[in-house]
């Protein structure tokens, strides 16, 4: 791997750690149910084309991206899987329909723009149905009009129905889950009974797939949990890490007491001490958060603090007595140095922490 390397930072992906993983979540499904997995945003970091292909191989159902340019770059790398587009723009609709992209479409404004761009041709649709998440989707009081619509142009076909929970991933919103299922239930009924059509109808997430089994309706959207993080802990266990985050050490050298290191001056060498420069820093998404102590990387078998600020390219650790020495390997994040501690350490969500690593970052398969 080390040959291999652009520059010292690579993301190595576990391929078989994927589909360990994608054999998980498919042991929670009924044998009718269909999946769809999220390969937005480059595939939450991990690589969309090298994702994608892996799951057109295991023959899941669906592929979700972001935007239509997702979209065409997997179609442009051979992926042929049925590919949805959560948040499709006007100006995309033609690539969309030349690439056999499927828009989602979450208003009546961009029903409007469509079916004048469609102008009679055909093309298939999934309906975004809001529920409570407040973000994209038809309202009930749109219904009535996009029931009409949808009758008046029969060259749109509807693919499927869905909607989003937006607290599938802790139990204290439990109940407002349910609300959503009951709210997506009769608004996906209406639609289908008045226009006599049954397209697929699905709901839940990663979090929502374990924890409604009676919500799975005709298809799950898999994210997170294909790639290794769970919010539910007692399956947590289950799921294999994907994604490890390395670098080398670039150069190590000793400080005498009072010394200060890198920009700002903000790390000091309260005695004497040895640390080492690796090559990582904000640029490739290790975040400047990670600064004066919160960020810690694995090193020769231990632990190592972050001194001083982070760089663009490069961050300096606290090395003293570890025997570090230049050209050694140094784990970012992956089996020693959990994604979920460095999200917790920073205030966010693993989602950003994998999504931040930046494309320069070559990712390597395994
Ligand atoms: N469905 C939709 C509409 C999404 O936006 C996402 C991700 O953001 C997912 C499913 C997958 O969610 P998760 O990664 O939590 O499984």
């Amino acid at each position: 791997v080390l040959e291999e390397r652009i520059h010292g930072t690579v993301l190595e992906i576990n391929l078989d750690a994927l589909t360990n993983n994608l054999n998980f979540y498919r042991s929670k499904l009924k044998d009718e149910t269909k999946l769809m997995v999220m390969v937005k945003a480059f595939a939450y970091g991990s690589g969309s084309f090298e994702v994608a292909n892996l799951l057109q191989f295991h023959r899941v159902d669906y592929l979700g991206v972001a935007y239509a340019d997702e979209g065409v770059q997997l179609r442009n790398n051979g992926v042929y899987l049925p590919i949805m587009v959560l948040n499709p723009s006007e100006e995309s609709f033609e690539s969309m329909l030349e690439h056999d992209l499927e828009p989602e479409i979450y208003n009546l404004s961009l029903l409007h723009s469509f079916i004048q761009f469609l102008d009679g041709q055909k093309a298939s649709i999934h309906i975004k149905l809001e529920t409570g998440m407040k973000r994209l989707g038809f309202e009930r009081q749109d219904l009535d009009e996009l029931i009409e619509l949808l009758k008046a142009n029969k060259n749109i076909e509807v693919k499927s129905i869905f909607s989003h929970l937006a607290g599938a991933d802790e139990s204290r919103h439990n109940d407002f889950s349910k609300q959503q299922a009951a709210v997506f239930n009769q608004g996906s009924q209406r639609i289908m009974s008045e226009l006599a059509i049954k397209p697929l109808r699905h709901l839940v997430n990663s979090a929502g797939t374990l924890r409604f089994p009676e919500f799975h309706y005709d298809m799950v959207r898999l994210g997170i949990g294909l790639y290794g993080l769970e919010t539910n802990e007692e399956e947590q266990d289950k799921l294999l890490n994907i994604s490890t985050l390395k670098t080398v050490v670039s150069q190590v050298r000793k400080l005498e007491k009072g010394e200060t290191v890198g920009y700002g001056r903000n790390g000091v060498a309260e005695k004497p001490m040895e640390i080492a420069t690796i090559a990582i820093g904000y640029a490739d998404g290790y975040t400047r958060a990670f600064s004066k102590g919160i960020g810690e990387v694995w090193v020769n078998g231990k632990r190592a603090k972050v001194i001083g600020n982070v760089c663009m390219d490069m961050t300096m650790i606290d090395v003293t007595g570890m025997n570090v020495k230049e050209r050694d390997e140094v784990e970012i994040f992956g089996p020693h140095i959990p994604i979920q501690e460095l999200a917790n350490k920073t205030n966010t969500i693993p989602y950003e922490i994998l999504t931040n690593v930046s494309q320069r970052v070559k990712r390597v398969y395994y």
